[in-house]
């Protein structure tokens, strides 16, 4: 048993707040605990609050479609979480005091899988991740430097499906920033491999320039 599912089995008891009460289970994560890449979203649905799996909807279904088409990986390759591992009633928002009493899981998460890139889907997550007041709109398409990590915040996949589907811009900004990821990845693994270079035969590539916004610490969540 990794040291990932112990604290899942931890959290499945998880009373800290109220909505322990109504909730069928806890949502706590699924994916690799070896995982590059997590990606963070608000709270449970009714679907995944009935299968115990986050992004198991519709949205996650376009989720896991961006996966395959764009990152050409699979649910199992990455990490796939929520903030608030319960469902609220009728989806409502989370209120401060769940989302403290959450918040510790999510550092533990994050603190055992060591994901070098954190993508937050929409606007909850990327406030919450980032401690920006900004919108999802004016954060997407960039990196941000994160206590050793790069954060990408996108939309929510729930907003591209509510909001005109694959005609609309935001779906072509979404996959843009599914092709970020990818660079992203790829830059890093390339800084990696330039390290410690192996005996060469062919030229190391040069990463692409990744276009960063330092984000003030003082706006950084300072738990990890
Ligand atoms: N929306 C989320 O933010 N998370 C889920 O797991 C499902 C829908």
């Amino acid at each position: 048993m990794t040291r990932l599912s112990e604290v899942a089995a931890e959290a499945a008891d998880c009373t800290k707040c109220r909505l322990a009460d109504g909730r069928t289970q806890v949502v706590f994560g699924v994916g690799s605990a070896d995982a590059d890449v997590m990606f963070i979203g608000e709270a449970p649905g009714f679907h995944e609050d009935k299968q115990g799996e986050p992004f198991v909807g519709a949205a996650g279904q376009l989720l896991t479609r961006m996966l395959g088409e764009v990152l050409g990986v699979t649910r199992e390759d990455v990490y796939i979480a929520n903030v608030i591992k319960c469902r609220p009633p009728g989806n409502r928002d989370p209120q401060e005091d769940e989302i403290e009493a959450c918040t510790p899981w999510l550092v533990e998460q994050v603190s055992l899988i060591q994901p070098r890139v954190i993508v937050t889907l929409g606007n909850f997550a990327t406030k919450f991740v980032l401690q920006t007041p900004q919108g999802i709109t004016r954060m997407r398409g960039r990196t941000y430097p994160w206590h050793g990590r790069t954060v990408i915040p996108t939309f929510h996949p729930a907003a591209i499906l509510r909001g005109g589907g694959e005609s609309s811009r935001q779906f072509l900004e979404f996959r843009d920033d599914f092709g970020l990821i990818r660079e992203t990845l790829a830059t890093l693994n390339n800084t990696e491999t330039a390290a410690v270079p192996e005996p060469a035969t062919e030229p190391v590539p040069v990463p692409e320039p990744v276009t960063v916004r330092e984000a003030a610490p003082e706006e950084q969540l300072e738990l990890f």
